[in-house]
């Protein structure tokens, strides 16, 4: 199985994705096994289960695709799958030093140097699964450190609503983690952002703290974002922080995406003020190429973590060599991967200049692929871009000719999504597509780059073309003119 794993990882394909139904899934599977998915608790033969990993293989997206575009991660490093691959056969717990010493001095390194990057002498923080789980131990922490009565008494025992901020285009995930808190989705308070930037419009954050205040409700928490999921902006985090100390609010900032312009020297100047933040978000599975799952969350309060702490005697013993070294008591999980090893070991293979290069590769030619678009004759470029995403739509003259205004509108809102669908039936590409309420009605293509050191800007070139010949294909027209 490893063999065959190792073959797909190195193996060039054409085709990015297999647009395959369910009932397909099921007939490859039955066609190479004799049996469909269904998990019968019949024992098969050897060569059955490698078949059945085969039509795995075969009917998944090829996300190491150079034109996989669809979500802001693709290709894995050999590197970070060689650690992935040692993880699974070292099959041990990130919660004690005693059943990972070296993976727990590995982790504990990997968050002191990204402490130093983002500019704090004290740090501590944790791996998690993602940026969203990440949200979460930020307003899980800040609310611990707001009112620290909340652990014993819960978080419906106070007559005034706690309540956080962040921006109309933060990550979706701060909704969840709201509901998973208890504040509900009335106490995160969404905040406008500049049309022109994407960035967070700060006056309107001081406005909605102090209205929030006058109704009675207890600001806890601002939570900006580096790289914002659809249009990569980046809110101004020093001026946020004077907000947040004005206020005594915690300043959490979801680099997630856009984190890795800490190693850029030409990017760096986005993150500016993030030293004053009180924690941050950061992805490396998803620009940085490091195999997923492998995200950071850090503070510069190491103490909030006792939020979490509940000294589980058969885990934790203060008289274990080590003990101290236990990282288990910080998180929310009992049993956590050890998933630091992946960017431990990519560091040391590619240095800060290494890592560099591949951010400002992709930057680069996300901002080539925009100046096409720019020029392009049948496309439109929907926002200028600030990071890695390039967000644009396909403009044909057929339906710009059309005279009746609400057939052109219904026209634009259903062509993206057949040309997407198109696109991935024949394999081509895989691009997103969305909607932002500064673009209209209808949606467009956000392409994003995630793949600084395999993709070709002629790729990204022939890809645009492809787009807007697709889109005056006389069906697929047909179908986005039809009634
Ligand atoms: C991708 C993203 C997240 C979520 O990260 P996961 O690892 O998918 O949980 C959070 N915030 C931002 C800004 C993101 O782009």
């Amino acid at each position: 199985m490893v063999d065959r794993v190792v073959a797909y990882y190195e193996a060039k394909e054409e085709r990015v994705a297999a647009l395959v139904s369910p009932l397909e899934v099921e007939r490859i599977l039955k066609a190479r096994t004799g049996e469909g998915l269904c998990v019968s608790g019949a024992a098969m033969s050897e060569d059955a289960v490698m078949q059945s990993l085969e039509a795995v293989l075969e009917t998944s997206v090829r996300t190491q695709h150079p034109l996989f575009l669809n979500q802001l991660y693709g290709e894995s490093s050999a590197v970070s799958v060689g650690g992935e691959a040692a993880l699974a056969v070292l099959n041990t717990n990130a919660h004690t030093y005693e059943v990972a010493p070296a993976l727990t001095l590995v982790e504990r390194a990997v968050v002191e140097r990204v402490g130093r990057l983002v500019g704090w002498e004290r740090v501590d923080g944790l791996t998690t699964s993602g940026g969203s789980m990440s949200n979460l131990y930020a307003l899980h922490l800040a609310r611990h450190a707001a009112d620290p009565e909340v652990a014993k008494r819960g978080a419906s025992g106070r007559s005034a609503p706690s309540c956080a901020f962040v921006s109309e285009d933060a990550h979706y995930s701060f909704l969840k983690a709201s509901r998973v808190m208890g504040l509900g989705d009335d106490n995160l308070v969404a905040v406008s952002t500049d049309r022109a930037s994407g960035a967070v419009d700060v006056d309107s954050l001081e406005a909605a703290i102090e209205k929030s205040r006058a109704e009675g409700r207890v600001p806890f928490f601002v939570g900006t974002t580096a790289g914002t999921t659809v249009r990569g902006g980046f809110d101004d985090l020093g001026a946020v922080s004077e907000v947040c100390a004005r206020h005594g609010l915690w300043h959490h900032c979801d680099a997630a995406w856009g984190g890795p312009a800490l190693l850029s020297e030409s990017l760096r100047a986005a993150m500016r003020g993030v030293e004053a933040c009180d924690s941050v978000a950061l992805n490396f599975h998803k620009l940085l190429n490091v195999a997923l799952p492998c995200a950071l969350f850090v503070t510069r309060h190491p103490r909030s973590f006792g939020v979490n702490a509940t000294h589980a005697p058969y885990l934790f013993q203060d008289e274990k060599p080590f003990a101290d070294l236990d990282p288990g008591d910080k998180s929310i999980q009992c049993g956590r991967k050890a998933d630091a090893l992946k960017i431990w070991l990519a560091w040391r293979a590619e240095g800060d200049r290494g890592l560099a290069r591949t951010v400002d590769a992709c930057v680069d030619l996300a901002r080539r692929a925009a100046d096409k678009v720019r020029t392009h004759p049948r496309l439109d470029l929907v926002f200028e871009p600030t990071f890695a995403n390039v967000c644009f739509r396909p403009s044909p003259r057929q339906i710009a000719a059309l005279d009746d205004p609400d057939a052109r509108a219904r026209a634009a809102r259903r062509l993206p999504p057949l040309v997407k669908r198109e696109m991935h039936a024949r394999g081509c590409a895989l691009i997103g597509v969305t909607t932002h309420r500064y673009a209209g009605d209808a949606p467009f293509f956000r392409l994003v780059v995630a793949h600084g050191n395999s993709l070709e800007f002629s790729d990204l070139e022939r890809t645009l073309d492809l787009i807007a010949d697709i889109s005056e294909e006389p069906a697929l027209l047909a179908e986005a003119l039809s009634q």
